[in-house]
């Protein structure tokens, strides 16, 4: 039973204690039966157990279906939909992600547990896609919500379900995670060999903590940046600072470096240069001004420059949204800081791009408030530079003061706001 509509209305706590039940009650095989009170209405609202995710076969069976494979006609009055190149020519592999970032509702939508095409279907629909007259030859996407999962975390979730109160990733991998490419490596190779096809990439984005939990992750990927990576590789790192990333259900930052380095050495291996292209959210809980400078320092001594930048917005369904709205997290009731206030939010954002020049005003009106003046200026480290009037107005002091030592009177002599002389004491 879940706490009351009114009583989750009256009292935060509550309805992040009803949140985490909710959370931990998705799974098909352990999720019980929910029921959420409604007394002045006198009535109940039930959550029936979730259903069990799809078979092999059964997802095969959707995805064997006739589609139209285009958008519908109402569109092509409007010039039809541009994009649709991207998704008409890309391969859907898997459903449901143990990916487990908070701000995601996928585990919300599709479960915690991976449902997968086989090998069979996916080939069968990529001879297809060869078929159609306005196919170049490249296959965009091998993916889902996380391309590089292509089965269960682990084969106990399937008996008992996933655990409700274990992250299968995160900070600190769960020791049963079976992390394993070789299906995807196989797959990957079957669909490059498919005649008619120049090309197979991975678009979807990839779990890299997942790679490095690979024994074999570097077979995986040599494969990538050979054959899938067309010339960028998105990642979603997320933040730099650890305790922003532990809220956010992402691996620690160190993770990221190593798989930074990993991915670069095996570029250079291959002969290939390509980049990566890390995604960063500003304001999400738990990210304070401090935590945001040290996200715009990590951009500068990196030499990153995002040019697309994403401000936390509270989701229907995901952890972050209850902490965002409760202050609280709802794993263990601590209570997180949020960047509720428009202008902080605005300010996180434009930390992220501080080298725009329009949003040098902003970056020097953060720096001020978190107390660090030291990043504004012309110094190596200096995130944006004094404003022209800042500038005036420190030199007309430093000249000021070195005209009073010179005269030995140790008085200084500066205007008043009235533009009438006065003596201070020199100090
Ligand atoms: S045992 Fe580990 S890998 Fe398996 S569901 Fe639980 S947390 Fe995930």
């Amino acid at each position: 039973m879940l706490p009351s509509y009114e009583d989750i209305c009256k009292d935060k706590k509550k309805y992040a204690k009803s949140y985490m039940k909710q959370y931990q009650n998705c799974d098909a095989v352990s999720g019980k039966q929910l029921a959420e009170r409604y007394v002045k209405d006198n009535c109940f609202v039930v959550v029936n157990p979730s259903q069990y995710p799809l078979t092999t076969e059964e997802m095969d069976a959707v995805y064997d279906l006739p589609y139209e494979r285009t958008y519908h006609p109402m569109y092509e009055k409007m010039g039809g939909v541009p994009s649709i190149e991207e998704v008409k020519f890309s391969l859907a592999s898997c459903r449901g992600c143990f990916g487990g970032c908070n701000f995601c509702a996928l585990t919300f939508h599709q479960g915690r547990t991976i449902s997968s095409r086989s090998h069979e279907s996916l080939l069968a629909e990529a001879e297809l896609l060869t078929k159609l007259p306005d196919f170049k030859g490249y296959i965009h996407d091998v993916g889902g919500p996380t391309a590089n999962f292509r089965h269960p975390s682990c084969h106990k979730q399937l008996k008992v379900g996933v655990c409700p109160n274990r992250e299968c990733l995160g900070q600190n991998p769960c020791p049963n995670l079976e992390a394993d490419h070789s299906d995807y490596i196989a797959l990957l190779r079957k669909l490059r060999d498919v005649p008619g096809v120049k090309k197979v990439f991975v678009r979807s984005g990839i779990r890299f903590d997942y790679i490095l939990q690979d024994p074999n992750g570097n077979d995986f990927l040599e494969e990538l940046v050979k054959f899938h990576v067309s010339g960028q590789l998105k990642v979603a790192p997320e933040h730099v600072a650890d305790h922003v990333l532990a809220l956010m259900g992402k691996p620690k930052h160190e993770v990221y470096q190593r798989f930074k380095t990993r991915y670069e050495k095996m570029n250079q291996k291959n002969g290939m240069e390509q980049y990566l292209v890390p995604y960063f959210i500003s304001s999400h809980p738990g990210c304070t001004l401090q935590d945001a400078i040290e996200l715009a320092e990590y951009f500068r001594d990196t030499h990153c420059s995002p040019e697309q930048v994403q401000d936390f917005y509270p989701t229907p369904g995901t952890m972050s949204t209850c902490m965002f709205y409760t202050g609280l997290d709802p794993r263990n009731m601590q209570p997180i800081y949020i960047a509720k206030d428009p202008r902080e939010k605005e300010l996180q954002r434009a930390l992220m791009q501080y080298r725009f020049p329009e949003n040098a005003s902003k970056v020097r009106e953060a720096l001020r408030k978190a107390g660090r003046t030291d990043l504004i200026g012309n110094g190596p480290k200096c995130l944006v530079k004094a404003e022209k009037k800042e500038v005036k107005a420190r030199e007309d002091r430093k000249t000021s003061r070195t005209s009073n030592r010179k005269n030995g009177k140790g008085e200084h002599i500066s205007k008043n706001s009235f533009g009438r002389e006065k003596k201070d004491k020199w100090r």
